[in-house]
């Protein structure tokens, strides 16, 4: 029948088609990193692999405004590999990525494929002792700080002779300048994101004050309509935030902030509820501020026992280990309680 091929022809995209998802739900940290620079398996740390994946995230983004691409992971196992290098070399080449790969499991070392060859950058890392964190997070952050080479232009014995043959004879001043250039325009990207981060998670903070106060039955209206105030504030800094890319404009963002927070200050002290008493995080959950108040106590990085939300406490129940968020800082990273000041 001449509908045959037809069929058959729709037979084999339903294949293709169905074939392809397949593949890549079959490695979930290779379909991740395709799309991002981090990617933490929930299979290795449960609930706590959102925050821990927003966290190395965010190292990425530093180092990679840096100058210093990076891709992070924390994966279950070598996925369809013999061995964990074996797994991050195919990473790299299915990703065709350029930058440093930086792999780990729930224990054991760091593997990072990249520019510089494997084998320095393992010596390298088991010289700092870097398996022996034993958080997944701290021990990528590490390890990226150690191995992934600097920009190109800031490796000296590149730069000079390159300035020597090229810039002085050929092009004068203009490949220097265009070199300096490049570096500033990073450093303002880097400033900026740091910046950016820093508001955010102060800004996430009022949210949650703001909402606490909020949910508290038999909120008087005229306390509601402070409270409001406040939240009025915290959007008009959040569309701010989005329209501009300047660390200066971001940190004027900052004392309107600081007032709606003593705002919500009067109105907690007025009904009775606790209130931050000047430290923006007071109260609320130590490892996001963004979950809202602690209600339980739980270890979060060093602390052994941290105010934590009721989701951070039932992940740390399930085993668990809870680390703050952070915030990027130079090329690593600092937890958002660093934050707490106003700039
Ligand atoms: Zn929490």
């Amino acid at each position: 029948m001449r509908a045959a091929p037809a069929c058959a022809l729709v037979l084999v995209l339903v294949l293709v088609l169905a074939g392809a998802p397949a593949a890549a739900a079959a490695d979930p940290a290779e379909a991740a990193l395709a799309a991002r620079d981090a990617y933490v398996s929930p299979r290795v740390l449960g609930s706590a692999a959102a925050p821990a994946e927003r966290e190395l995230a965010e190292v990425a983004a530093a180092m990679a405004d840096a100058g210093r691409p990076v891709k992070l992971a924390v994966v279950l196992g070598p996925t369809g590999a013999p061995s964990l290098p074996a797994y991050a070399r195919r990473l790299v080449r299915t990703l065709e990525y350029e930058g440093t790969l930086l792999v780990t499991r729930a224990r054991g070392p760091v593997v990072a494929v990249g520019s510089r060859p494997t084998a320095d950058m393992t010596v390298q890392m088991r010289a700092a002792r870097i398996g022996a964190h034993a958080n997944q997070v701290e021990r990528l952050t590490a390890a990226a700080a150690l191995v992934v080479p600097p920009p190109p232009d800031e490796r000296g014995e590149l730069l000079r002779p390159a300035l020597g043959l090229l810039a002085v004879a050929a092009l004068g001043g203009g490949w220097a300048a265009a070199v300096g250039a490049g570096r500033a325009a990073r450093g303002r990207r880097r400033r900026a994101a740091e910046a950016r981060a820093r508001a955010r998670v102060r800004l996430d903070a009022l949210r949650a004050h703001a909402g606490a106060l909020l949910r508290r039955p038999g909120l008087p209206p005229g306390e509601r309509a402070h409270v409001e105030a406040a939240l009025g504030a915290y959007a008009d800094a959040v569309s701010a935030l989005r329209e501009t890319d300047d660390a200066e404009r971001i940190a004027a963002l900052d004392p309107p902030v600081a007032a709606a927070l003593v705002g919500l200050e009067g109105v907690a002290e007025r009904v009775g509820a606790p209130h931050p008493r000047g430290d923006i995080f007071a109260g609320l959950c130590a490892v996001d501020p963004s979950h809202g108040p602690a209600g339980a106590t739980a270890p979060v990085g060093d602390r052994p026992d941290a105010p934590v939300c009721g989701g951070c406490a039932e992940a740390a129940a399930g085993g668990a280990r809870l680390v703050p968020r952070r915030i990027p800082a130079g090329a690593g990273g600092l937890p958002f309680t660093a934050a707490a000041e106003p700039v």
